[in-house]
Parts: structure tokens; C-alpha cells; sequence
């Protein structure tokens, strides 16, 4: 059996799973941006009396994953969770970016393709993503890999957008579900959340075009991607990226790009759980293949 993990900004989920299936989950709040030096042990806390139980741990973890530290772009700090986190169980751990086993899980898990590519973006709080090119994750050894928020893009406001990266006009400080809200709360001199502004707010003038804005922003990046992977599809996933106001719009537009940069545009298949099993079937492959597993 696989203890996989999720460790996100909001909440960390744990899984011991048996072929690919949930056997027993937990949840429990994150405490990366409140006491990151702890980290470790409080997911070892969370699941170790499962360690008797597995022969492997599967973690999918926010940030820049590489092969010996996470950094956490946020905190800007780094951690060696790995070998902590092989210590504290006793059994072999795989890291990847939680946006990576996602895109994993829709690779495995989706239609098969002929040409073994796919890109999955994720368009939420933050915008990430996971590359698949001919059958294999694309990673790197620091980690900074297939993070597609921090791609930058024409601004259509022509405007330049300053990201918490350093860099002006990443996608993420343009089109998350993050910067839409702020950047509605000032249209509607109130603060609204992005969700709110799906619900309420999409007959207002000054909305539309700053969704028109943001998702003009949004096929930028899906032509530039086309044109670096040849990806004949995008999963776009994230609470922002498969509502339906903003996805539609996208779907519309990606149809007017030049033919060479057209791509299908579909929906994930996996469900809330697809970081965990993504992690989990991930590391077996690994696993298996004896690689980059310590
Ligand atoms: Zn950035």
C-alpha cells in the first residue's frame, strides 16, 4: 500500500491507498504559511500510523519541487522534506509539484493519445501546470519545471502587472482567481471574491472586459505552449479555469488563434482527489522503475 500525501496552502489530505483506490483518507488544515520548520513532523503525525501498512510514500506538495529541497516561493524558504520525511517513516518517499501530479493522474487516467503529450493547466488561487512529452513528466532538478503561472504574456490592459515572482506580467498575477478579485473589488469599489463575481457580477460592463482581458491573457499562454510542446490537448482545471463564464470564453477564443496554435480545450477527468492518486501512481512508476527514489 501507498501513503500519499497533498500538502496545498489551505489544507494538507492524506490517503493510504491499494491499487490506485482510497482506503482510508484524512484532512487537516496546512501550516505552511504558519510554521513551515515543523512541517514534516506534522505530516509524519498525520498518517504515520499507517507506515506500518505501506511499502512507499507519494507526496504532492505546492511549490518548486526539486530532486533534494522544496522551495516555497511564498515563504522563500526551502525545505529538505524529502529526507525528513523519509526519516520520519522508515520507507522510500516521491516528491513531485502538486500541479505535476495532477497533470499525472490526467495522463494515466484520461484517453488514451497518440503522441503521449498532454499540458494541464490549473487556473485557481494561482495558476500551475504539469507537462507530459512523450510519456514522461517533465521535471527538473530544482524544481522550477512546467510553473506556468510564472509564463509571462502580452497584458491586454497594457498594464504592467508586477508577480510576487519578480517578474512583470506572469500569467498568474493576470488571470488567477487572485487577481481577477482584486481586480474586480476595484472596478466594483468593493471587495468581492472571484467566485462572487462569476455569480453576480458578469452583466457589468467593466467585468466583461476585464474577463475578456484575462482570458485573451490565458489563450496567449495556450498558443505559446502549443507552439513549445505540440500539445494536441490542454486539461484546464482549477475552480477558475472550469467555470463555466471564464472556460467558455477561452474555449471561444483558442477557436479564432491561427490553426497551428489551436488546441482542444477539455475538462479534468480526475475528481478532488487527483493530486493524491497522481502522487501515488506517479511514485509507483518510479517506483517500479527504481529511479530518483531514495
Ligand atoms: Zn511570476
Amino acid at each position: 500500500m501507498i501513503i500519499a500525501i497533498d500538502i496545498g496552502g489551505t489544507k494538507i489530505s492524506a490517503a493510504l491507498m491499494d491499487d490506485n483506490k482510497i482506503i482510508e483518507s484524512r484532512k487537516t488544515d496546512s501550516i505552511i504559511h504558519k510554521d513551515l520548520n515543523n512541517l514534516a513532523n506534522y505530516v509524519i503525525h498525520l498518517c504515520q500510523d499507517w507506515s506500518e501498512k505501506a511499502h512507499l510514500v507519494a507526496v504532492a506538495c505546492t511549490g518548486q519541487v526539486g530532486k533534494n529541497h522544496v522551495q516555497f516561493l511564498s515563504a522563500k524558504q526551502t525545505l529538505p522534506l524529502q529526507q525528513q520525511l523519509k526519516t520520519g517513516f522508515n520507507l522510500p518517499v516521491v516528491i513531485l509539484n502538486d500541479a505535476a501530479a495532477a497533470a499525472w493522474a490526467e495522463y494515466c487516467l484520461g484517453p488514451k493519445r497518440q503522441d503521449n503529450t498532454l499540458v494541464y493547466i490549473t487556473v485557481s488561487t494561482g495558476i500551475g501546470g504539469g507537462i507530459i512529452q512523450n510519456g514522461k513528466l517533465i521535471t527538473a532538478t530544482d524544481g522550477f519545471c512546467a510553473h506556468i503561472g510564472h509564463m509571462s504574456v502580452t497584458c491586454p490592459t497594457a498594464l504592467n502587472i508586477q508577480c510576487h515572482c519578480g517578474r512583470i506580467n506572469c500569467i498568474e498575477a493576470i488571470s488567477s482567481g487572485t487577481s481577477i478579485a482584486k481586480r474586480a473589488s476595484q472596478i466594483l469599489k468593493t471587495e468581492v471574491s472571484c467566485k462572487t463575481v462569476f455569480e453576480q457580477y458578469l452583466d457589468h460592463p467593466d467585468i466583461d472586459t476585464l474577463l475578456d482581458q484575462c482570458t485573451d491573457a490565458l489563450v496567449d499562454l495556450i498558443a505559446n505552449i502549443k507552439a513549445l510542446t505540440g500539445t494536441t490537448v490542454i486539461v484546464l482545471g482549477g475552480s477558475v479555469g472550469t467555470a463555466s463564464p471564464f472556460k467558455e470564453r477561452v474555449i471561444a477564443k483558442i477557436a479564432k488563434l491561427p490553426s497551428i496554435y489551436q488546441v482542444s480545450l477539455v475538462s479534468p477527468m480526475t475528481g478532488e482527489h487527483a493530486d493524491l492518486t497522481g502522487a501515488a501512481m506517479y511514485a509507483q512508476a518510479l517506483n517500479g522503475s527504481n529511479h530518483d527514489t531514495q
